[in-house]
């Protein structure tokens, strides 16, 4: 699947139809020169034949043609398109159905659209301010540089952004998984944290000091255990520091030792018995 990132407006300066493309569930666009659109209905023909065309009407703008090109060829269906609205990312959907064409789809202000796919746009979706550049294009597809760079102000800075982790998106339920788990791993971060801070980095189970064994290298060095397993949960978020118990590594393998791990105060009675 792919991403794209897509503006609706007439030339640089133009007309804005973004609102109305995502009321009328679509993403639409269309590409003029004196008055005629350049391409007329695509739905039945193929690439070389559009590029003829293309070609035949003396238009110059690659940019031009590579966008149309996108939406009437490679937009499929689950693909994602972001809206870009000015230095801003407004919206985002699914492509629910690919090319159609409908003279007038979008009709604003002089602005006369005809190419056009379906996409089902998020309703919940928070605008951010991103430059990706490339603004030239109306429709561009996205790269995994690029995507890295939304998914960042999408979900917020301290996720990990690889390109498993990216692939795992693809799906809106997936994605809802995604922001789910990410946020518990923020929230889990800061509890970890919090908690270590509030703490002299003592074994709870044993008592022993990193820094005290070890010298400076050990210093602020201490295990965060989770008293239930992190996969036993059904409700993440619900973490507290109580859940969280700070612990040597030695303690920590012990505590393991059952499954489910035993807790704190049976280990520490195991110990000095
Ligand atoms: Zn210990």
């Amino acid at each position: 699947m792919n991403y794209w990132r897509m503006s609706f407006r007439l030339g640089s300066n133009g007309v804005e139809v973004w609102e109305q493309c995502r009321k009328q569930g679509i993403a639409a666009m269309g590409y003029y020169y004196n008055g005629e659109p350049v391409v007329g209905d695509c739905r039945n023909i193929t690439e070389k034949e559009f590029d003829a065309i293309w070609r035949e009407s003396g238009v110059r703008s690659r940019t031009g043609k590579s966008s149309l090109k996108h939406v009437v060829f490679h937009m499929k269906e689950g693909d994602v398109i972001y809206a870009k609205k000015g230095t801003e990312i407004v919206g985002k959907g699914k492509i629910a159905e690919e090319y159609d064409y409908k003279p007038g789809i979008v009709k604003q202000d002089g602005v006369r659209w005809e190419h056009y796919v379906k996409v089902d746009w998020n309703t919940d979706f928070k605008p951010f301010v991103l430059d990706l550049s490339a603004n030239q294009h109306t429709v561009l597809k996205i790269n995994q540089e690029r995507l890295a760079r939304i998914r960042e102000k999408e979900y917020g800075t301290d996720i990990n952004l690889t390109p498993d982790i990216i692939d795992e998106v693809a799906s809106a339920e997936e994605g809802k998984k995604y922001i789910r788990e990410a946020s518990f791993r923020q929230r889990n971060r800061k509890l970890i944290e919090q908690k270590k801070a509030n703490s002299d980095y003592r074994c709870e189970v044993c008592g022993m000091r990193y820094e005290d064994v070890y010298g400076e290298i050990g210093k602020d060095y201490i295990i965060a255990h989770h008293l239930e397993p992190i996969g036993n949960r059904d409700e993440a978020a619900k973490t507290t520091l109580d859940d969280i118990a700070l612990v040597c590594s030695n303690c920590h393998d012990m505590l393991h030792k059952t499954n489910p791990p035993m807790s704190i105060e049976e280990l520490r009675t195991q110990l000095y018995q």
